[in-house]
């Protein structure tokens, strides 16, 4: 074997050396990414809502899913949508295009919301419940919003839409131990119109509100035999 001179050996020491760092960089870049990767689906650990719920969560983006942590719930807002007759996938994406759709109009609209029911009794999830929505103003940090779609301009939901509402929000107020003054509308937040129908009908607010207790009382009752 050829004897390296002392020049040649250095420069063979000093490759290595950059190769060695080279790789230690790029594996500490590999876990880096691995450990801070955001996925656009829920964290482990989030609660998962029941099955009878459709998860089509938004592309994390600033104007509809921040990606800022929910990290209590002493509430549950809802909402209506304001456009009669659009089905909660409409709405969902909606949510989902205001990136695209704001820099076309040049304007910022924030909104969005954790679920949406739609006309047919439909539930979409838009934002895991480990996530704040915008929908509910000072109250996005600590609860979740609930859209509800509906067929005309009085707001008023339909039968299915309404059993659906009662059904999610019953398990929300179960599964974070909500009581009933703790289940508000939008008007209750800002003053805003929302949801419009259950605003301009006190009565039949309260009994939305007595419906999704029944629900809650439900589906405690169901946990306790069990
Ligand atoms: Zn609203």
């Amino acid at each position: 074997m050829k004897k390296m001179n002392r020049k040649k050996r250095k420069q063979l020491y000093t490759a290595l050396g950059f190769g060695g760092a080279a790789i230690l960089v790029a594996a500490v870049m590999a876990a880096c990414a691995l450990f801070f990767r955001q996925p656009e689906g829920a964290e482990e650990g989030t609660i998962k809502a029941p099955d009878y719920v459709t998860e089509d969560f938004l592309v994390k983006n600033p104007y509809s899913r921040p990606g800022d942590p929910l990290e209590e719930v002493n509430g549950i807002v809802i909402h209506y949508v304001g456009n009669p007759n659009t089905t909660a996938k409409n709405n969902r994406n909606y949510f989902n295009n205001l990136p695209k759709t704001n820099l076309k109009n040049g304007v910022e609209t924030y909104a969005s919301a954790h679920f949406i029911v739609g006309l047919e009794g439909e539930i979409v999830q838009c934002i895991p419940l480990s996530e704040i929505a915008y929908a509910s103003n000072s109250r996005n940090h600590d609860t979740v919003a609930i859209e509800n779609c509906h067929p005309d301009e009085t707001g008023k939901f339909n039968e299915k839409t309404y059993a659906s509402l009662v059904k999610l929000a019953g398990w929300l107020c179960f599964t974070y131990d909500l009581d009933r003054d703790q289940v508000i509308r939008h008007y209750d937040v800002t003053g805003k119109l929302c949801p419009l129908y259950y605003v301009e009908h006190e009565d039949a607010w309260e009994e939305l509100k007595d419906d999704i207790m029944a629900e809650k009382a439900a589906l405690q009752k169901a946990a306790e035999g069990e």
